[in-house]
């Protein structure tokens, strides 16, 4: 499966690549989700959403980031 990031509720998250602007489904850290037509506009610089980054990193069998916090 591939995945896109997108900016959703002040972070910056994971979400299946197959869903579409419209669609309901959810983030990689199950949060619920209609992305929009145009989700960069205005939101470039939000912050990484962690959970979303271990889940794509688990699911992609990459080794987690070192995060000390
Ligand atoms: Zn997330």
């Amino acid at each position: 499966m591939r995945y896109r990031w997108l900016p959703h509720s002040g972070r910056r998250h994971a979400i299946p690549d197959e869903l579409y602007p419209g669609d309901e489904g959810e983030t990689l850290c199950g949060d619920p989700i209609v992305p929009p037509r145009n989700p960069w506009q205005g939101n470039n610089t939000w912050a990484t959403c962690w959970e979303c980054d271990r889940v794509w990193r688990e699911r992609e069998g990459l080794r987690p980031w070192p995060v000390t916090c």
